[in-house]
């Protein structure tokens, strides 16, 4: 029995239908478990440099929970989980710290969407990738995905190698910085989201790909499953592909996924 751990929400701003559609695919989808991890406001910038096209308000914040716990109440026959979203934004520590204290989330997914304030998985910036070497932006990226796993902050790490979105790659894949990834999610105790937005976009191959998949199962990192769904017909897309694959590979995938393992 697979369960889909990332889905979103319109509250976004980039992604469409109501929560209640998204609980009606997964149960056409077949799905017994979902968990709603819609993107967490975007709280490093001032409330007036957020963009409403990436994220949710803080005012909106309360309402996504609240519409969770609602859909639990009407849909008995599903377990909804309510998940986060949460950028990982180096020295912005403890102001998430304090953010994620606030409310109950039964898990948090943490990803790393910018590199110094360059949104990398964002269509409007792809230009940039012009400009910069694209060794180096992975490193940068997977640095900062070890920094993020360490931080003690997330439960998830989601779209381990999401770097790769546009298909962008260096010439010879860094096998050097998958290893000491897979060792550091080990060490950190946080799961690895296997993601299968990664087959709808240019890089057409799940977040994470093959070596970088055997590097996390080597080190026996435990793996989630997630649709990343922006839209009601993405709830489950992909699952059973992403689950075999972690059956030959030899890992191990954890439901239900709860806060701190
Ligand atoms: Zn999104
Ligand atoms: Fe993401
Ligand atoms: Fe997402
Ligand atoms: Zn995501």
């Amino acid at each position: 029995m697979t369960a889909d751990y990332h889905l979103h929400t319109s509250r976004c701003g980039h992604a469409m239908g109501t929560m209640q559609e998204y609980v009606t695919a997964a149960r056409a989808a077949g799905l017994r478990e979902i968990g709603f991890a819609d993107h967490l406001p975007m709280y490093w910038l001032p409330p007036e440099q957020r963009d409403p096209g990436l994220a949710m308000t803080m005012e909106e914040l309360p309402g996504y929970i609240a519409e969770v716990q609602t859909l639990r109440e009407q849909n008995p026959d599903l377990i909804i989980r309510l998940g986060i979203e949460a950028d990982y934004i180096p020295g912005r520590e403890a102001q998430l710290r304090d953010l994620l204290a606030s409310y109950s989330f039964d898990y948090v997914l943490g990803s790393v969407h910018f590199i110094d304030g360059w949104g990398f998985d964002n269509p409007a910036q792809v230009e940039e990738y012009n400009h910069r070497e694209i060794d180096e932006i992975y490193r940068d990226y997977f640095d900062l995905v070890q920094q993020a796993a360490l931080s003690d902050l997330f439960d998830v790490m989601a779209h381990p190698d999401l770097v790769k979105k546009f298909g962008f790659c260096p010439a010879v894949e860094p096998a050097g910085l998958y290893e000491a990834t897979a060792a550091t999610f080990r060490r950190a105790g946080v799961l690895a989201e296997l993601n299968t937005a990664g087959l709808r976009v240019s890089a057409r191959e799940i977040y994470p790909g093959p070596l970088l998949l055997a590097a996390l199962c080597r080190h026996s990192v435990p793996l989630v499953l997630g649709s990343d769904a922006h839209a009601p017909q993405q709830v489950g897309a992909g699952l059973n592909q992403a689950s075999k694959l972690v059956q030959a590979k030899g890992g191990k995938l954890i439901c239900p996924v709860r806060r701190k393992y």
